[in-house]
């Protein structure tokens, strides 16, 4: 719309140009023949008034080169704060997207975890809550050029989330289900730490099915409502389906004697936080329970 509106503004000064001289033209062509008609003037006064009207032409003629040259100034201009203003935009976006992305991972976290324990989920609560005012308003980026569905790393179902998802290949090690892929890496990094005198158990896997439901309930049965609606549109707020470590069986939130692991002075952290890298686990330090594993 605003690109429309500098467009048009550089443009009708062509227009208006070539119609300015048309009209001036045809009227000095009238000047000159009125002029030549005249039997009581002179070739000299003739020739005097062709050179005035010539004159006067050029002079038109510079002025509105002149004001073409500063209409097109105002639009380089205009264009230059458009194309700024659209980076600041889309910078908020990106920033709100990263927000909204935690917000989802956590509240992923916090439905599923509430359900285990609820003092716990309720903590996980009150964080999602400071993240989710901060992308209220914000509008959510426009998908990505390759036209339409979610740039992510998940392809939505086309037929409004009734299709079942397929899961990974999966691997059940001391009771934490997790992919295939880093069962080896899980199972050794458990006997590790039940080596340094830390009992470890958790929660891995989760189906995404589950996660499609709650927004077909919380948010509204489209593809749009299941998919890429913001969590914090939806009631109660439902974190996205596709965008959990855990739907792929790559995040696990770790218990240590029965309880979740809420904080970084708790033996079990110090402990993950010293080893578990070498297993191939990364953490968040503002979610301390919930560990990660690219496959
Ligand atoms: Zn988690």
């Amino acid at each position: 719309m605003a690109k429309y509106a500098v467009k048009a503004y550089v443009e009708p000064p062509d227009e208006a140009l070539m119609r300015r001289f048309e009209a001036t033209s045809a009227q000095e062509d009238a000047t000159r023949n009125a002029l030549l008609n005249m039997q009581s003037r002179t070739d000299t006064d003739v020739i005097d008034q062709l050179r005035s009207t010539k004159a006067r032409l050029e002079e038109q003629l510079s002025r509105a080169r002149q004001s073409k040259a500063e209409a097109e100034a105002h639009a380089a201009e205009a264009q230059g704060v458009l194309q700024s203003l659209s980076a600041a935009q889309t910078q908020q976006q990106a920033f709100a997207a990263q927000i909204r992305q935690r917000l989802d991972d956590r509240l992923s976290d916090a439905t599923y975890l509430s359900k285990l324990d609820a003092s716990f989920g309720a903590s996980i609560a009150a964080e999602e809550a400071a993240l989710a005012n901060a992308v209220i308003g914000i509008p959510v980026a426009p998908p990505s050029s390759s036209g339409g569905g979610s740039s992510s790393t998940t392809t939505p179902p086309s037929s409004g989330g009734s299709t079942v998802v397929p899961h990974p290949p999966l691997t059940t090690v001391n009771g934490i289900t997790v992919a295939t892929s880093i069962a080896a890496d899980l199972r050794s990094m458990l006997g590790a730490a039940s080596a340094a005198g830390i009992n470890l158990g958790g929660y891995g896997y989760r189906d995404i099915n589950v996660q499609i439901q709650l927004r077909r309930q919380n948010c509204g049965t489209s593809d749009y409502a299941i998919w890429q609606m913001p969590a914090d549109s939806c009631s109660p707020p439902t974190a996205r389906p596709g965008l959990s470590w855990h739907e792929q069986g790559l995040a696990i939130d770790f218990q240590a004697n029965g309880s979740f692991i809420n904080s970084r002075s708790n033996p079990a952290f110090v402990w993950l936080a010293a080893n578990a890298a070498r297993f191939g686990f990364t953490n968040l330090p503002s979610e301390p329970w919930h560990w990660s594993h690219p496959a």
